[in-house]
């Protein structure tokens, strides 16, 4: 089933009852405006997903977007830009692809809108953020992400892909240097979100 946002928080999708921000979201800088989150992850996701990121299998990742396609569609008229979570050159290399490139694909392909995989970039490799308490998992995001091209950024309404989300302190630290870049906001995008 997908997420219900009129009955979660509007930055993170925690299931809160009513459209409003959660306990959590109140309490720390979220340097995203909005978040929007296709699943819960349940036990029934969890095969698809690991298949999608770990065993390329690119056709399960556009087979759960296309579940989505209503959704999606819903959210065309509030970006100009979509900017998949960069991984590393490294990262990259091992696994073959980056997989919020292809559920940012289908996002351009359901809404119109321009893909932008160069600007922003992941400078170094991070520990698994579930594997950290809150104070490393900070530690861990300092300056891993960079901006390239500015000018590419400025001013756009940005949405940010990623394939899923569990606390958000990576995406809201991604969000963090588009909005020094001076984009105009960033909204983001999860194909899940951890219950
Ligand atoms: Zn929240």
């Amino acid at each position: 089933m997908p997420i219900d946002e009129t009955k979660s928080c509007p930055l993170c999708g925690r299931s809160t009852g009513i459209p409003l921000e959660c306990g959590v979201c109140t309490s720390q800088k979220r340097y995203f405006s909005a978040g929007h989150f296709g699943f819960f992850f349940s036990d029934r996701l969890r095969d698809a997903l690991l298949a999608f990121k770990f065993r390329q299998r690119k056709d399960v990742g556009r087979f759960l977007m296309g579940l989505l396609r209503e959704k999606v569609e819903r959210l065309s008229e509030r970006f100009d830009l979509i900017v998949p979570l960069p991984v590393t050159e490294s990262r990259l290399r091992e696994r073959g692809f980056n997989q919020t490139y292809v559920l940012s694909e289908e996002i351009a392909r359901m809404t119109h809108k321009p893909i932008d995989c160069q600007s922003l970039v992941k400078t170094r490799e991070t520990k698994d953020q579930y594997t950290l308490g809150r104070e490393a998992r900070m530690r861990n995001l300092i300056g891993v992400f960079a901006v390239r091209d500015p000018e590419v950024i400025e001013d756009c309404r940005i949405l940010l892909v990623d394939d899923l989300f569990t606390t958000g302190a990576t995406v809201s630290e991604a969000s963090k240097v588009l909005v020094r870049a001076k984009a105009a906001r960033v909204e983001v995008f999860a194909l899940a979100r951890t219950p």
